[in-house]
């Protein structure tokens, strides 16, 4: 049987030939002119000019996946790798109130890497950034012990939609736009080997960011972060930005159906799941009482003056501490699944 070819025999000039023929047969870098690309891939550097964005807010974000940390190559297929590493970086432009406009893309792999696992995961980038008219401007290739996609996104937000995560009040009503917890349940089937569930699985490898608000829903929020760390983690970072507190009604937090069903046979409490899974890509926001009509999404507590997040629930308030994702606090953490642990 005959070696399977892998990146080294391709080499990066050969690599980035591909890459560059891929964007533009996808429409990424079609059009250049009307999108304001005067060099994009193969250049130096990137050539924008910015006029046709006005005088809407420039955004910019990066953001890494890593295997072994955000991925392992037997759960995902390379094309979802590729999709997922476009959608949490895309997640972050949403939260913002903006849309992406160009990416750059920064892969670092073993030179063992199979030339088909390498091609497919630049499909999942091209793909998921063609669905959001996203143009590939440019990036960089090298070598590295793992594969590690970094990602950087510009984006554009109109200046009166704009959402910060520090404008919350007290007595704004907090919200969430999707039901939670199925990528940590998603995530939980996987590290058991149990089979089946294909539904929350594909949840885990194939999260959306979300991009379904309006523009009078964004003008009225008051802050908004896209979950990433689980629902308690970037809630509380909302809390700590708007220097609030927060009050959840644990009835009304939304568990995706998917995720109850793994959660009966994870035998794991399907509330936890909801409070805790990152890599959602749901939006959390905060809405004063006089817009509520524009509200989307699920209603789940309410912004307070008093610091610190309490769960209410039956009559009983508890204090809970956020314990989102944090990459470096790894053994400390017990919720959440951004982050895969061995
Ligand atoms: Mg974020």
């Amino acid at each position: 049987m005959s070696r399977r070819r892998t990146v080294s025999d391709i080499g990066e000039f050969g690599l980035i030939e591909g890459i560059k023929k891929l964007a533009e047969a996808h429409g990424s870098n079609a059009a250049n002119a009307r999108k304001g690309i005067i060099a994009g891939i193969g250049d130096d550097a990137a050539a924008l000019n910015l006029k046709h964005i006005g005088d809407r807010v420039i955004l910019f974000t990066t953001d890494t996946l890593a295997e072994g940390v955000h991925f392992r190559r037997g759960w995902m297929l390379p094309e979802e790798i590729g999709r997922k590493a476009v959608e949490a970086n895309a997640s972050d432009i949403a939260a913002m109130g903006g849309k992406p406009l160009y990416a750059l893309v920064s892969l670092a792999a073993p030179s063992s890497l199979e030339k088909n696992v390498f091609d497919g995961i630049f499909r999942g980038i091209v793909f998921a950034s063609e669905q959001y008219k996203t143009k590939i401007i440019g990036g960089n290739i090298s070598r590295g012990k793992e594969i590690q996609i970094t990602l950087t996104l510009i984006g554009a937000a109109k200046k009166d939609e704009l959402c910060l995560r520090s404008g919350a009040k007290p007595g704004d009503f907090i919200f969430v736009s999707r039901p939670l917890g199925a990528s940590a349940a998603g995530l939980g089937l996987f590290s058991r080997g149990i089979r089946g569930f294909e539904e929350t699985k594909k949840k885990f490898r194939n999260p959306k960011a979300d991009f379904s608000f309006s523009g009078r829903l964004l003008a009225a929020v008051t802050s908004m972060i896209d979950i990433s760390d689980g629902l308690l983690g970037d809630l509380g970072h909302v809390c700590e930005s708007s220097k609030a507190g927060a009050t959840l009604f644990t009835g009304n937090i939304p568990i995706d159906p998917d995720a109850l069903k793994a959660a009966h046979r994870l035998n794991h409490d399907p509330l936890d799941y909801a409070l805790h899974s990152g890599e959602e890509y749901a939006l959390l926001y905060t809405l004063p009482e006089q817009h509520l009509p524009l509200a989307k999404g699920f209603l789940i507590g309410e912004i307070t003056r008093k610091k610190g997040i309490y769960l209410f629930n039956n009559g009983v308030r508890m204090a809970v501490k956020p314990k989102g994702f944090d990459h470096f606090l790894r053994g400390k953490h017990k919720g959440g699944c951004h982050g895969i642990v061995y």
